[in-house]
């Protein structure tokens, strides 16, 4: 891990940050009265997407180790929230390694709680910003075997990244480096499924500082652009694996998908 135990990382708590305003919409903790200005302004949908949002990645890393994928790459990953997606993928395969990757010095101060790796696995976490895609890579090289299929999992990360800073090259120069078989796991916030919704959560964070570009069905399909999506296709965070649920899916204002790489 990349941290200096003389120096613990400064929080700057004078202005909103995405991973603790999201983890106030999960019902968290780990968040400061200047993220709950934010959080507490958005409409009550905020906080069933950022459940939603957990749910499908709940579902999507357990589909994944079910079919034997024993490597991870989560960028963008957010305050420790249980169960984490070595959780998941480790209690299915207790061998699988997950390499951690995020930007906010706070989730590096949690940094601990997501390298409680099961004794078999193996967890790690940098911090980085998915804007320095090969940086995040070559740590992980350390860790993941890149001859052997890898899930890259980008969940609820991108919509912070504008196309004024190639959102869409980021992915691809990510995904280039992955072999046959590995996986892009995606979320991203929509434009185009409630606009109105949409349009007031982006003016909440604005307000509070933050950028976010949420945006259209065809917009996060071209992230996929070269891959496969497995079924049932780019969905609904909710209509994503919805039969594990055993519910039915509940409006969802996040766009899902997970696809193979050739
Ligand atoms: N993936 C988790 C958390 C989503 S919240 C989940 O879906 O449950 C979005 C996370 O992305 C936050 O933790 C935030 O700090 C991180 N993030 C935002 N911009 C980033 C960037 N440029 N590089 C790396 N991480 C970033």
């Amino acid at each position: 891990m990349t941290t200096d135990p003389q120096s613990p990382p400064a929080i700057d708590t004078s202005k909103a940050h995405p991973a603790r305003v999201y983890d106030w919409l999960l019902g968290g903790k780990d968040n400061y009265p200047i993220d709950e200005a934010v959080a507490e302004k958005l409409p009550p949908e905020a906080r069933d997407a950022a459940r939603q949002n957990r749910q499908f990645m709940h579902r999507a890393a357990a589909w994944l180790a079910a079919r034997g994928v024993d490597q991870f790459l989560d960028i963008g990953t957010g305050i420790p929230t249980e169960p984490n997606l070595h959780q998941v993928v480790q209690k299915i395969v207790p061998t699988a390694k997950v390499v951690y990757a995020d930007n906010d010095p706070i989730v590096l101060r949690h940094a601990e709680a997501l390298l409680v790796s099961g004794t078999e696995g193996v967890t790690d976490y940098i911090e980085a910003d998915v804007r320095q895609p090969l940086r995040i890579v070559e740590h992980a090289r350390h860790i993941l075997d890149f001859d052997r299929p890898i899930a890259l999992s980008l969940i609820a990360l991108i919509h912070f990244i504008p196309d004024e800073q190639d959102a869409h090259g980021i992915v691809r120069d990510l995904v280039a480096t992955l072999p046959a078989g590995s996986y892009l796991v995606m979320s991203h916030a929509a434009s185009d499924l409630f606009p109105e919704l949409a349009e007031q959560v982006t003016a909440e964070y604005a307000r509070g500082g933050i950028t976010l570009g949420f945006r259209t069905r065809p917009e996060v399909n071209r992230f996929f652009d070269g891959l496969d999506l497995v079924a049932p296709g780019l969905v609904t965070a909710t209509e994503w694996d919805a039969e594990a649920t055993g519910a039915a899916p509940e409006p969802s204002g996040i766009y899902a998908g997970v696809a193979r790489v050739r």
